[in-house]
C-alpha cells in the first residue's frame, strides 16, 4: 500500500474495501462488485476528498484482506468505529426510527451486511466489563470481527431492539423477535433474541434460510448408496423416519430434501416447525405459538383430523409428542421428524426411554439418519501431512493420509463450505427383534453395522482419506469420544 494515510485506511476498512495506493489523487482500492458498491464509492470520494478506482477482487480475498489489515493494527479493532464522536445519553436517544445516519445504524447495518456477505448463519453482539466484542458463526465456527468499544454497549443493544421491535426499555428479562434487513434491495429475514449479562444485554441475530429453495438429496454430500435408501424410505406408505443430531447439523435440510420429491398434487403433506424454515409451496405449514397454545402435540392432534398422508415433525421432544407420531405412523401416515440425539442407535434407546413401549418402537420406525456438517477443506491451500495418522477402525488399527488447512486469501483459516456425514440404520426385522428384547445402544449400533450401517465416524474417515476434509475437523464435529465401540460388547 504506498502513501496510503492512517485516516484514508480507517475510511476504507468502514466501506469494507482495500486501499491499494493513492497516485495522482486518485484512490485505487480493492473491492467485492455488489449494488451498493456505487454508493460506497460516492461516499468515500466525498470523505476522502479525490477519486476512486476500483480493481474487483473475489469476497474471500477482500475478507481475508480486511482481516489481516484489522489485525496488524495496535488495537486490532475497528478504528472507524473507535472514533465514533457518540453522546454519552440515554438509549432512548436511538428511539427514534429516523437516526439512520447514525454511526451507530451505519455501524450495525455494517456488521450484518459483513455477515451475509460472509455467509454467517448468527451474529453475536456481546458486551464485557471494559471491551465489546462481536462474532460471526461461519461454517459452523465462531470468528471475532469488529471489536467496538465498549462505551456503545448500551446504543448497539438499543439500536437493535428497535430493529426488533423488542421493548429498549426492558434490559433485565429475555426477549426475542424478528426483523428484515433490506440487502441490495433483498429482504433478508432475521430472527433476534437478547439475554441479560453481567455488562450488559448479549443480543444474537440468526439468519433465517427463508426465501430458500429446499436442497436436492444429490447436493448434500450423501453417498449414491445412501440416497438411494433414503429416497426410497421417503416412498413408503406409512411408518416413521428420524432425521437425528445436534442443532445446526443439517437435520431440516435433509427432511425437506426429502418432502420435496412427494409434494405432489395427489399429497396432503403437513408440518409443524419452531420455526418455519424453508417455505414450500404445497405444503400446510404450521408455526408453534405456544401463547396461542399451538404445541408441536396440539398441531400434529389438529392435522390428524385433516386427511394426512405425510406429517412432519420439527422435532420430537416430549413423551406426547412422541406417542402421537407413532400412533399416526402405525395408522396409515408416513412421519417425518427430528430428535436431538447423536447416533442412530442412541435413537432408539432416547425414544424407550422417553417412556415408548419398544414393541411400539419396533413396529413403526422405518428408518433413523444420524448427521452432522463438516467443515471442507479450502481445496486451494490443502496439504497432505507428510506422515500417515493411525486410526481404530472397523475393528483394528489402520493408517491414513490426513491432511492440513492451511488458510489462504480464498478461504478461512484454510475451511471453506461444509458437507453432510451420514450414518442410515435401517430397522431390519433383526434390529426389530434386538429392540423388543431391550438391546443395549451399544449391542444395537454393533448389529445395524454388521447389516451394512456404516457409522457417522467411518463416513467421515472415507472424506478425510479422499482429503476433503481433515481427522482434526472429524474429531471437532463428532467428538473423539464416537469411535466405534470394541466389537467385544456384543
Ligand atoms: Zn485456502
Amino acid at each position: 500500500m504506498k502513501d496510503i494515510s492512517e485516516a484514508i485506511l480507517t475510511e476504507c476498512l468502514r466501506y469494507q474495501v482495500i486501499p491499494l495506493a493513492m497516485e495522482n489523487n486518485q484512490l485505487v482500492i480493492a473491492a467485492v462488485e455488489s449494488e451498493s458498491l456505487n454508493q460506497v464509492i460516492s461516499e468515500l470520494s466525498f470523505t476522502c476528498g479525490c477519486h476512486i478506482k476500483v480493481n474487483y477482487w473475489p469476497a474471500m480475498k477482500v475478507e481475508q484482506y480486511i482481516h489481516r489489515l484489522k489485525h496488524s493494527r495496535p488495537d486490532g479493532a475497528l478504528i472507524a468505529v473507535a472514533q465514533l464522536q457518540l453522546p454519552n445519553d440515554e438509549a432512548a436517544e436511538y428511539a427514534d426510527e429516523r437516526h439512520d445516519d447514525e454511526p451507530v445504524v451505519q455501524f450495525i447495518n455494517q456488521v450484518i451486511r459483513q455477515a451475509f456477505q460472509r455467509r454467517a448463519s448468527d451474529i453475536h453482539f456481546e458486551p464485557y466489563a471494559g471491551h465489546y466484542r462481536i462474532r460471526l458463526r461461519i461454517d459452523g465456527t465462531l470468528q471475532e470481527t469488529a471489536m467496538p468499544p465498549a462505551a456503545l454497549a448500551l446504543q448497539l443493544a438499543a439500536r437493535l431492539k428497535i430493529m426488533g421491535r423488542l421493548d429498549i426499555a426492558e434490559r433485565r428479562l429475555p426477549q426475542d423477535g424478528q426483523l428484515t434487513f433490506n440487502l441490495d434491495g433483498e429482504e433478508r429475514a432475521l430472527r433476534i433474541s437478547t439475554i441479560p449479562v453481567s455488562a450488559g444485554e448479549k443480543v444474537v441475530l440468526r439468519v433465517m434460510e427463508s426465501g430458500k429453495a429446499p436442497q436436492e438429496i444429490a447436493s448434500m454430500g450423501m453417498p449414491t448408496k445412501l440416497q438411494t435408501l433414503y429416497t426410497s424410505m421417503i416412498h413408503q406408505p406409512q411408518g416413521l423416519i428420524l432425521v437425528t443430531g445436534p442443532t445446526g447439523s443439517g437435520k431440516t435440510a435433509t427432511l425437506y430434501a426429502g418432502l420435496r420429491l412427494l409434494n405432489d398434487a395427489s399429497r396432503n403433506i403437513c408440518s409443524v416447525e419452531d420455526p418455519i424454515e424453508i417455505p414450500l409451496s404445497g405444503m400446510n405449514q404450521t408455526q408453534i405459538n405456544l401463547k396461542a397454545g399451538i404445541t408441536f402435540s396440539t398441531a400434529l392432534r389438529a392435522f390428524l383430523r385433516q386427511d394426512p398422508d405425510i406429517l412432519m415433525v420439527g422435532e420430537i421432544r416430549d413423551r406426547e409428542t412422541a406417542d402421537i407420531a407413532i400412533e399416526a405412523a402405525q395408522t396409515g401416515h408416513l412421519v417425518l421428524a427430528t430428535l436431538h440425539t447423536n447416533s442412530a442407535a442412541d435413537t432408539l434407546v432416547r425414544l424407550s426411554q422417553m417412556g415408548i413401549p419398544d414393541y411400539l418402537l419396533a413396529s413403526s420406525l422405518k428408518l433413523i439418519v444420524a448427521q452432522r456438517l463438516i467443515r471442507c477443506l479450502c481445496p486451494r491451500c490443502r496439504q497432505k501431512k507428510p506422515h500417515d495418522q493411525k486410526v481404530y477402525r472397523g475393528g483394528k488399527n489402520i493408517t491414513l493420509h490426513d491432511s492440513q488447512a492451511m488458510g489462504c486469501e480464498h478461504c478461512l483459516s484454510g475451511y471453506y463450505g461444509r458437507t453432510g456425514i451420514y450414518e442410515m440404520l435401517c430397522v431390519t426385522d433383526e434390529l426389530r427383534q434386538a429392540l423388543f428384547n431391550g438391546a443395549t445402544a451399544t449391542q444395537l449400533h454393533i448389529l445395524a453395522c454388521q447389516q451394512g450401517m456404516v457409522p457417522l465416524f467411518e463416513a467421515g474417515i472415507t472424506l478425510v482419506e479422499q482429503g476433503i476434509t481433515s481427522l482434526q475437523e472429524l474429531y471437532r464435529t463428532i467428538g473423539a469420544a464416537h469411535q466405534e465401540p470394541e466389537a467385544d460388547l456384543l
